[in-house]
């Protein structure tokens, strides 16, 4: 008989592990040991759960790069002991985390997968247990030779999986609360579990190796019309920051603002570098499609072409070195975990 997949869930907090004060109203978090008696059907599961946590878990605003590598880290030390891992993790920032995980894993060959709820675990019309059980499911399938089915990192919730940097949170009302604008789920949870698995990822790097430097001097601007972009003008300044994200309208146009271009040419003449991403969380950044986007490939900025915010923030910080400014355009110009799509046409 083959023995039960294992899984180790590491949980962060977020709402899936709150109550309610009763004095204060409001929610915050308890112990994992309180969430686990809440789901009696973990134990009917054919899955070997085990568990750690975080010393304080957290509302996910309060996550940070030093949190994304605490989670990695420990994904990384027990990387050989599991057959996959689930993240417990707040809703608000879950997104970014996911993608974080994505570019500083490489060669990941198991799953990682993201779940939380809207409502906390122990409330009647809770999302929470659905959610856990079925990425604990995930996390536990196999193919049909027997190694993990899901090698990528993704989000569970409410009966769909996506890939980790492609997803955003768009509702905080929803119990579908994610959407993965420009890439349809990897999975959907009807019936049965229903995998499509020409969507899925897989490194061609069998050995996992794990990048946990991470450059936070980077800033996101977003565009917006009548902005005073003189303004911006300290930030947009090798002395404050390494590298720039710009939120721009459609497909990746902006106004046509002298002081701003010029403020972009020092910045970028300086060592600096500038990703363009689009404010529509559906569709391209086409550099050059339109004359309001052309001085962007004049000057040298990176299209974002069809990123999430979340993916272009936690990319720049894996992939910005100050050092060889060149090697980072071309990582960040580059498909590195099926965070972009190929252009149609
Ligand atoms: N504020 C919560 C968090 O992100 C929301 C949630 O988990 O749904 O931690």
């Amino acid at each position: 008989m083959k023995a039960k997949p294992k899984v180790l869930i590491i949980y962060t907090g977020g709402t899936i592990g709150m109550i309610k004060d009763p004095v204060t109203g409001e929610l915050s978090n308890v112990d994992f040991d309180l969430i686990f008696d809440q789901v009696p059907e973990l134990n009917r599961l054919n899955i070997e759960v085990d568990s750690v946590s975080f010393e304080k878990p957290m509302d996910s605003s309060e996550i940070n790069t030093s949190h994304w590598r605490e989670i990695a880290k420990t994904i990384f030390d027990n990387y050989a002991q599991y057959d996959g891992f689930v993240v417990l993790h707040g809703t608000d920032t879950m997104a970014y985390t996911a993608s974080a995980l994505s570019f500083m894993f490489d060669g990941l060959q198991k799953p990682v997968i993201f779940t939380g709820s809207q409502l906390p675990i122990g409330m009647i019309r809770t999302d929470g247990k659905e959610n856990l059980i079925t990425a604990l499911e995930i996390a536990a399938a196999r193919d049909q030779y027997g190694g993990a089915l899901i090698r990528e990192v993704a989000v569970c919730f409410d009966y769909k999986l996506f890939r980790g940097n492609r997803c955003t949170k768009d509702s905080a009302e929803n119990f579908e609360a994610f959407r993965s604008p420009n890439y349809l789920e990897l999975a959907s949870a009807g019936v049965h579990l229903q995998y499509h698995e020409h969507r899925f990822y897989k490194s061609e790097n069998e050995k996992l190796t794990l990048n946990d430097k991470l450059n936070t001097r980077i800033a996101l601007v977003k565009l917006f019309p009548g902005m005073d972009f003189n303004l911006y003008k300290n930030l947009i300044n090798k002395d404050a920051i390494d590298g720039l994200i710009l939120e721009t309208f459609g497909a990746g146009n902006s106004p046509n603002n002298a002081d701003f271009h010029s403020n972009l040419r020092s910045f970028i003449n300086e060592g600096g570098v500038v990703l363009n991403i689009s404010q529509c969380s559906s569709g391209f950044v086409i550099q050059g499609f339109y004359e309001a986007s052309s001085m962007f490939n004049r000057l040298g900025v990176v299209s974002g072409q069809d990123m999430t915010t979340e993916a272009a923030v936690t990319k720049m910080m894996v992939c910005l070195d100050p050092e060889n400014t060149d090697r980072s355009m071309e990582l960040l110009a580059q498909n590195l975990r099926g965070e972009l799509t190929d252009l149609p046409g």
